[in-house]
């Protein structure tokens, strides 16, 4: 099996999820004590968020790309970045890389198509949902993403205040769930919980449509690149 390399800790509360799914995958398809070879840059999420605020994306990207860099000269065989809005920076950290780069809209939107949907809501952060960097992964396999039209500022700051700092709230589940109706309402199929840390607070059990979960999804296909 090829190493992993992971950049996480946007936040660690997913990259936790990350780690945990990685390994129970390699142990489901190898068996015995097999665990998944894995090498984690966590970062101090703190800057890289201030990153964010201030649209110094030049600068994240930088960060970012030399973090995937160090993973590489470790032994990394593949790179996966631990969230979706980084992705924003794909195209800096695939530059300073020359192992591949698991994009992680990719496996989320191959399954889609697979599952015969077309028509699918996006949640995430207000950059995920309102620069088009993650939509466009989505439309180039044939998807039609919708991204809610109201309470996108109360999406994010549930993110960023709540679930990225280990808070999980009932009411802040129910503005999910809102949303989630919404875009049904307006045609989705099936929704893409388009942030690491959604998992947290929505599953199939309370959701008015079909999850899609990107942490599961893309550390499962991470597992499966390395495999091949
Ligand atoms: N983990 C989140 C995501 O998947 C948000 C944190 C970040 O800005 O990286 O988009």
């Amino acid at each position: 099996m090829k190493t992993i390399g992971l950049v996480g800790g946007m936040s660690w509360e997913s990259t936790a999820h990350y780690y945990r799914i990685i390994n129970s995958e390699a142990k489901r398809l190898r068996g015995g004590l097999h665990s998944a070879p894995l090498l984690l840059h966590s970062v101090d999420f703190a800057p890289i968020a201030a990153l964010q605020a201030a649209g110094n994306w030049q600068e994240a990207g930088k960060i970012l790309g030399s973090a995937a860099k160090g993973l590489e000269r470790s032994g990394a065989d593949l790179i996966g970045i631990a969230t979706n809005t980084m992705h924003m920076v794909a195209p800096a950290i695939r530059d300073a890389i020359s192992v591949p780069l698991l994009h992680i809209a990719g496996p989320t939107a191959e399954r889609l198509i697979e599952d015969g949907f077309k028509t699918v809501g996006l949640l995430g952060t207000q950059f995920t949902l309102e620069m088009d960097f993650y939509t466009v992964e989505l439309e180039k396999v044939g998807l039609e993403p919708l991204v809610p039209q109201v309470g996108i500022t109360d999406l994010n700051a549930i993110i960023y205040e709540e679930l990225c700092r280990g808070i999980v709230r009932n009411t802040s589940r129910k503005t999910y769930i809102d949303a989630i109706r919404h875009l049904a309402l307006r045609g989705a199929e099936a929704v893409i919980l388009g942030c690491t840390e959604i998992s947290m607070l929505i599953d199939d059990a309370v959701s008015p449509l079909p999850t899609y979960d990107t942490t599961e999804l893309h550390a499962k296909a991470l597992v499966a690149a390395a495999l091949e």
